[in-house]
């Protein structure tokens, strides 16, 4: 079967791959590339050695599964490319996004069938009613979901999000979901005007008023905008340092912000499995806004189009296909 390979900074290309093993297999029908992926293209990543297989946000279809698993053959899933044990400490304390034991699905996702491992398979795969590529959304949306649960984003608040990419785009939607007031500080004006075409507000950096907020998640990988969001933010708000920043950097924190005006600084990546499922849930009830952030499709012989599109910022979200 056929593989996009990652073969190095800038290198993508299709391989032959041996056909996959296993008891419960997913043939893929689109997988997403994610900001992770982009950043591996871009310039490597110390947890992706090439050649390796990128990806780990799909929609398919099951190819084969036992029949205790509750699955048949032609299903359309989502699959979480990890899920947490639910008997280590973190679990325990129901901190399953910082699981020491995940079981994780063994490849990436930009291929043509992938194995799901035996104690994934009944919490890491649902079952969806119909194809709607609206859910391939539901693995970075689970990340938000848990990032959202951070900062206890309840209606009522206002809920800032730096940075009007893919991820801050998710922010917003699930924001104005769960009833909080929205506003993206994006300084890229197309980007802007993709936000408000699928309804979410936005101002360029220098016209947010940062004291309206009580809530802030940082979705751009820019140390200075932490500093400023919590130099800005309203007295008692929460943020969520969201976009990953390389471990050993550092951002300068106000201290009379976190002092006096008790502003709470957090962060988090990844999810657990119950936000996977809240993500689905989420998406279900409003699939038409989630499906217009993914605005293009690529066949996978086109992956490094469609990987230097992204880049570019000129798209939010790209599906591969197979
Ligand atoms: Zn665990
Ligand atoms: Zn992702």
């Amino acid at each position: 079967m056929k593989a996009l390979m990652y073969l190095g900074e800038k290198k993508l290309a299709i391989r032959e791959v041996p056909e996959v093993q296993g008891s419960f297999v997913v043939e893929v029908l689109g997988a997403a590339i994610c900001g992770t992926d982009l950043k591996t293209y871009l310039k490597g990543h110390p947890m992706f050695k090439p050649p390796a297989i990128l990806g780990h946000e799909s929609i398919g279809r099951v190819l084969r599964a036992a029949p205790d698993t509750g699955f048949t053959p032609g299903d359309y899933v989502v699959t979480a490319p990890y899920g947490n044990c639910g008997q280590c400490e973190m679990c325990a304390k129901d901190l399953g996004e910082l699981c020491t034991n995940r079981h994780f699905v063994p490849t990436g996702m930009f291929v043509e069938r992938f194995a799901v491992p035996e104690g994934l398979v009944r919490e890491g795969v649902i079952k969806l009613e119909a194809y709607d590529k609206a859910f391939v959304l539901t693995e970075p949306l689970a990340c938000v979901v848990c990032g959202a649960e951070k900062i206890d984003l309840k209606p009522g608040c206002s809920l800032l999000v730096a940075g009007g990419g893919p991820m801050g785009a998710l922010f917003a939607f699930l924001g104005q979901q769960s009833g909080a007031e929205v506003m993206v500080s994006e300084p890229n004006a197309l980007r802007r005007e993709m936000l408000e075409s699928m309804g979410i507000p936005s101002q360029p950096p220098e016209e947010v008023d940062f004291g309206q907020y009580d809530r802030a998640a940082i979705a751009v990988n820019l140390p200075e905008v932490v500093t400023e969001v919590i130099a800005g933010v309203a007295p008692g708000a929460k943020i969520n340092v969201f976009a990953g920043l390389p471990s050993g950097s550092s951002f300068l924190t106000d201290a009379a912000a976190v002092h006096y005006r008790a502003v709470m600084v957090t962060g988090s990546s990844g999810f657990a499995l119950r936000h996977f499922h809240e993500a689905y849930r989420m998406i279900g009830e409003n699939p038409a806004a989630y499906r217009q952030l993914i605005t293009r499709e690529f066949p996978m012989e086109q992956a490094t189009e469609a990987f230097d599109l992204l880049a570019q910022g000129r798209t939010f979200k790209v599906m591969l296909k197979p």
